[in-house]
């Protein structure tokens, strides 16, 4: 029994805060963005949580991702729909990566991707809050858990997906429940069908950053992060971006539990990866302004990153700006050359957008942006096998003769 799950705890969320003009919103109430189109940030009275816990108690539980349940939004456990997310393990690659690299490995999550942080807290905060019928644009993983989470506590869920969404991806979501279609289009082609239809009042909008909940699941990330490595941070880590929900859920995680006084002021350098193919954060960093504009014709095999415009770029690029890191843009090829290194050399086969991180990683070792003796996170965010992988299997006959020594 994971008493994280059982034990109803005290909460301390105390409102949302518009994440650009700072403006106060309710909590326990539905939302979506601002009033002014920007994400909203879910808000702790962060001297009740110290009173009520300490980092040693935290650190005893059992060690999934309830055991925050302190610093999450949700009131009630039953309002929990688990699937068994895991803390995921911390893996050296030192072949393909090298003495000082870690790779938290996601994919060991639900439904394969770290997309389950942020499904699992955003479905049980959508059922706390009496949601019935659920809409999402997505590039597959985020389709994947929600249509997992949602089927589970009898929440319908209509899915769009863009045209060139892998078919596995796809047959997983109708797999698990949910009504899928393909768009011709982007994924925010496909985000722009979904707030129609909200607006219509059809359904209720889970784009990224579109409800305020994800980004609590992925600020997990950062908070484990901390524990893992005993509550000092690592001095660089590498984050595949697209609509950037797990760098600015880890960003806040680091700024609460400083203010916690469970960690130090000290702070990663958060990269941002992206593809050649479809860099408008990178672009943006680069130029020194603070929003994106989309990227047009956006094309990479890392899927998950293929995201042209994201509405909380600012706080991507704030984070990445305050961090004394860097948006680093790979092509595909560097990723697939990674992603291979990484499977060949060290036995862990990581998605396409792991890869780019590792792509990055030694493109920024190469330009002495990071240092070898530093400490480094690489975030691989879904388990490889659910890509599409090279051909292989030559054919033997058994009933000729087989020429062992070339095998
Ligand atoms: C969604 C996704 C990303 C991008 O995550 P964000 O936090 O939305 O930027 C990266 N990799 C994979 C495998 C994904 O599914």
């Amino acid at each position: 029994m994971n008493t994280n799950l059982t034990t109803d705890r005290p909460t301390f969320v105390t409102h949302l805060e518009c994440s650009m003009t700072g403006e106060r919103y309710e909590a326990d109430q539905l939302h979506n963005l601002s009033r002014v189109g920007r994400p909203l940030l879910v808000r702790y009275d962060l001297d009740g949580v110290k009173a009520a816990v300490s980092r040693d108690t935290i650190a005893a539980r059992e060690t999934d991702l309830w055991r925050w349940r302190e610093l999450l939004p949700v009131r009630k456990s039953a309002s929990i729909v688990s699937l068994g997310e895991i803390e995921t393990p911390l893996v050296p690659i030192p072949a393909s990566g090298g003495a000082n690299v870690l790779v938290k490995d996601e994919g060991r999550l639900p439904t394969g991707s770290f997309k389950a942080r942020g499904l699992v807290m955003a479905v049980a905060m959508a059922r706390e809050l009496g949601v019935t019928r659920i809409a999402m644009p997505t590039n597959g993983n985020a389709g994947a858990a929600l249509a997992a989470y949602a089927s589970r506590c009898g929440i319908e869920t209509i899915i769009l997906a863009p045209q060139e969404t892998p078919e596995i991806n796809i047959r997983e979501m109708a797999l698990q429940g949910a009504r899928v279609y393909r768009v011709n289009g982007q994924i925010d082609d496909c985000g722009a069908i979904v707030g129609k239809g909200a607006a219509e009042g059809r359904w209720f909008d889970f784009s990224t950053l579109k409800e305020p909940y994800r980004i609590e699941g992925k600020k997990t990330m950062g908070l484990e992060l901390a524990a893992q490595m005993g509550w000092e941070l690592p001095d660089a880590i590498f984050y595949p971006t697209g609509g950037g929900t797990g760098l600015i859920g880890m960003w806040k995680a680091f700024d609460e539990l400083e203010k916690l006084g469970w960690i130090g002021a000290k702070r990663p350098r958060m990269f941002a990866v992206q593809a050649t193919g479809c860099a408008p954060i990178v672009r943006a960093f680069e130029k020194g302004v603070d929003h994106a504009e989309r990227w047009e014709n956006a094309a990479t095999v890392a899927a998950g990153i293929r995201v042209p415009r994201a509405v909380g770029d600012f706080l991507i690029l704030r984070a990445v700006r305050e961090s004394g890191g860097t948006a680093l843009a790979v092509d595909d090829d560097a990723i697939l050359a990674a992603v291979d290194a990484c499977a060949k050399r060290d036995g862990v086969l990581i998605c396409p957008e792991g890869g780019a991180t590792l792509a990055a990683y030694r493109k920024a070792l190469g330009e002495g942006l990071v240092d070898a003796e530093e400490r480094v996170i690489l975030f691989n965010c879904a388990t490889g096998l659910k890509y599409p992988m090279p051909a292989a299997g030559e054919m033997l006959d058994r009933n000729a003769e087989i020429d062992l020594a070339s095998l």
